[in-house]
């Protein structure tokens, strides 16, 4: 693959149905990607697997305590023409969603301002904690933890989101489970998150644009110093990834595209999150014995052209 070179942009991007290998969609995207020149200036142009790591925001959405989604028919008519539309109610914070940093800092970034940069086309990293989780259900990430994987893998890129596989996403399916719930007591939630010192790591390290998780929060069970840490540093947080799909992703080298709803005073929101890898770095034939999916299969590829620019 070859990097962005000076004096060129990205123009257009194809999209690709990987099982029939056949042209389905085209999108001309210039304009949308001439203001993120000197952002992407390290970007690689070529092929891509996107792999969506969202889970479906329905009545079944795993939310922390009280929340619920629902979603109700406003109208529907047939005649003279068919029309259908509903009105949903959801909390912020549940399902696959982002926590802006306006969440626990008063200062912090409100959903609707965290700049597209920040979201569009970053570098992602996967810090696969799933084996400690395994005898330890409450594993806080240390900064060991995140030192160990430099060491294997380098430093971690700039403005890069860190994202943590405690092997949790398998569970979603089972609300109590992905809970923890030893009790019939909502609030008493068991799960695996980032330690505060690991939190204050990942902001004093200027590295990191935000962090992500496949659990409920990026908190062990009911902390809260990790978001206190983490927002506190107007960092992001994605939780709730549906990271089960990401068997193949190499630990660096990837991108993510991160949408939420651009709520203008949000403290967080429901987010549609893809994580686009060379198809030479990710193996599409899921590895004999891994569990890879609970989704429908949404992998499909992107071709990103680079033009000379005029
Ligand atoms: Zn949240």
């Amino acid at each position: 693959m070859l990097a962005l070179p000076p004096g060129t942009t990205m123009r257009e991007v194809r999209l690709f149905n990987s099982k029939h290998s056949s042209v389905f969609y085209f999108v001309w995207i210039a304009s949308l990607f001439i203001s993120f020149d000197l952002v992407l200036s390290d970007f690689s142009c070529g092929s891509f697997v996107a792999i969506d790591i969202t889970f479906y925001l329905n009545e079944d959405t795993v939310f922390p305590f009280e929340g619920t989604f629902s979603l109700e028919p406003l109208n529907r008519t047939v005649q003279p023409f068919y029309k259908s539309s509903n009105s949903i109610f959801t909390n912020e914070h549940g399902g696959t969603h982002i926590d802006a940093p306006y969440h626990f800092n008063p200062h912090g970034l409100r959903l609707g301002d965290i700049p597209l940069a920040n979201l569009l086309l970053v570098d992602g990293v996967i810090i696969d904690l799933s084996k400690k989780t395994e005898n330890c259900p409450e594993y806080a990430v240390t900064v060991r933890d995140i030192r160990e994987w430099e060491r294997l893998h380098g430093p971690l890129p700039d403005r890069c989101v860190v994202i943590f596989n405690f092997g949790w996403a398998q569970k979603y399916t089972n609300s109590t489970v992905y809970k923890g719930l030893l009790s019939s007591d909502e609030s008493d939630v068991h799960f695996p998150g980032i330690g505060g010192a690991a939190a204050k790591y990942l902001v004093d390290c200027k590295k990191a644009i935000g962090v992500g998780v496949d659990t409920l929060s990026i908190d062990v069970s009911s902390n809260v110093i990790a978001h206190q840490y983490i927002l506190g540093g107007n960092l992001f947080a994605l939780e709730q990834l549906a990271l089960d799909r990401t068997v193949g992703v190499p630990a660096r080298g990837f991108k993510l595209i991160i949408l939420p709803m651009r709520i203008e005073r949000g403290t967080g929101g429901p987010a549609h999150v893809v994580i686009m890898v060379d198809p030479s770095k990710y193996p599409l034939v899921t590895p004999p014995g891994l569990f890879r999916t609970t989704l429908p299969d949404t992998d499909f590829t992107v071709h990103i052209e680079c033009t000379k620019r005029n």
